[in-house]
């Protein structure tokens, strides 16, 4: 198969070669596009995009390439609806803020999106980052200067003051200043507005905020509100007005309540919502972002002397083991759930742990596949083009040894990496 039309353009058209398509024998097929299982497949894959899916191995023609995953199985690119590629935790995370300059936190964005590319993660979006230097990040990855996934990035997150995202908490009184809109710290309906144009303005393409305490700032509660129901309104509103999503960190009950009311897009976390919230959800078609890998990860840590300020402490002791049976019950609730794992708490490339703890709580494979492909597509909006293994769609796609339907923990060992018709890896 060739791609004639491109030829006009090409210089290896030019200079006598043609391009080629690239013939992909599956032993199993995963779309996507529902919960079934094919079994021999061929995808065939033509510049970026994905041109044919046939029963059987097709032969390639002259100068195709094959390549051989008939003792595998082929999935959609995976998609991470919850990281944070500019930093990671670790016990010297707290001290860093005072040490590192803006240009650290990109170079360290470099390698994490690497890592999480080679991982099988095509899609992710980064629900907050302190200079936007995950908008460059982007940026760099789409003109093809780096490598890494395709970036949908909220840059720094929105909150009120003290609340989880000020930047300043913790601080000593000299060095907290006084944050407004610019950084994301907003008090009233005005102050909302400005920070979404902000965002807007810093090239974010979809706005994250804080609507809770968390865990991990340096602050007293995990699940208080924190956002006026008119600061919420204004923020979707404005949101909406300048085609952007909403992304909500949330613990705490009355903060999902209102978020959810407000009309958000996704919950995140999600620790503490109740029968009357998912029921909530569930009217507003609201998704629930997990991360129950967060919960792990901050619950282990919270074992250690000294591993977290002790505001911090308790808050991850409380919190972390409750996540897991949360998605449990709104899995089994009918709540729609999009995958995230919040990696950069939990460490970069680690993202495939979650679909295990996924399986653990009841979820079937399948459909934790699915909540990373055709649900993570369907948040971002992007349906149309990601999300499955169908003809016309991008050439995004995955590939493990044998089957992750029985064994989960597959995913967390992807051999192959396809992005935009490009093989990144491929062992
Ligand atoms: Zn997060």
């Amino acid at each position: 198969m060739k791609i004639k039309y491109l030829c006009l353009l090409s210089l290896t058209c030019i200079s006598g070669q043609s391009l080629a398509a690239t013939f992909i024998h599956a032993g199993q097929l995963i779309s996507a596009a529902n919960s079934k299982v094919l079994k021999n497949m061929t995808v065939v894959v033509d510049g970026n995009k994905i041109v044919d899916v046939q029963s059987g191995y097709l032969q390639p023609g002259d100068g195709d390439q094959l390549i051989d995953m008939r003792d595998g199985t082929l999935m959609p690119g995976l998609m991470d609806m919850h990281t944070h590629l500019s930093s990671q935790q670790g016990p010297g995370a707290y001290m860093e803020r005072f040490t590192l300059n803006e240009a650290d936190y990109a170079l360290k964005g470099v390698s994490f999106a690497q890592k999480t590319l080679q991982a099988g993660f095509t899609t992710v979006r980064n629900l907050g980052d302190g200079f936007n230097e995950t908008v460059a990040l982007r940026n760099a990855i789409n003109n093809g200067s780096i490598q890494g996934p395709r970036i949908y990035t909220s840059a720094k997150s929105i909150a009120t003051t003290g609340g989880h995202a000020d930047p300043t908490n913790g601080r000593r009184k000299q060095l907290m200043g006084d944050p407004g809109p610019l950084d994301g710290v907003v008090n009233g309906e005005a102050d909302a507005r400005k920070a979404v144009r902000q965002r807007y303005k810093d090239g974010a393409d979809l706005i994250k905020i804080t609507a809770t305490g968390g865990v991990l700032s340096v602050a007293k509660s995990s699940q208080n509100p924190q956002f006026m129901q008119d600061e919420l309104n204004a923020i979707v509103a404005t949101a909406k007005d300048y085609g952007m999503k909403v992304a909500v960190h949330a613990h705490g009950k009355e903060g999902m309540k209102r978020a959810i009311l407000a009309g958000v897009d996704s919950i995140e976390h999600g620790t503490y919502m109740d029968a009357e919230i998912m029921k909530l959800m569930k009217k507003h078609g609201t998704y629930y972002v997990p991360t129950v890998m967060a919960g792990e990860w901050v619950a282990e840590k919270s074992k250690i002397d000294g591993f977290f300020p002790a505001l911090v402490r308790p808050k991850a002791a409380a919190i972390g083991p409750l996540i897991q049976n949360t998605f449990a019950k709104a899995y089994k609730a009918g709540v729609n759930i999009a995958f995230g794992t919040d990696s950069g708490v939990s460490a970069h490339g680690d993202n495939g742990r979650e679909f295990a703890l996924m399986v653990e709580a009841g979820m079937p494979a399948i459909e934790a596949i699915r909540s990373a492909t055709f649900h993570g597509a369907e948040l971002l909006g992007i349906s149309d083009q990601l999300g499955t293994v169908e003809k016309g769609k991008l050439a995004d796609l995955v590939a493990v040894k044998g089957d992750p339907l029985q064994d989960i923990s597959l995913l967390s060992k992807i051999n192959f990496v396809m992005k935009d018709g490009e093989i990144v890896k491929h062992e």
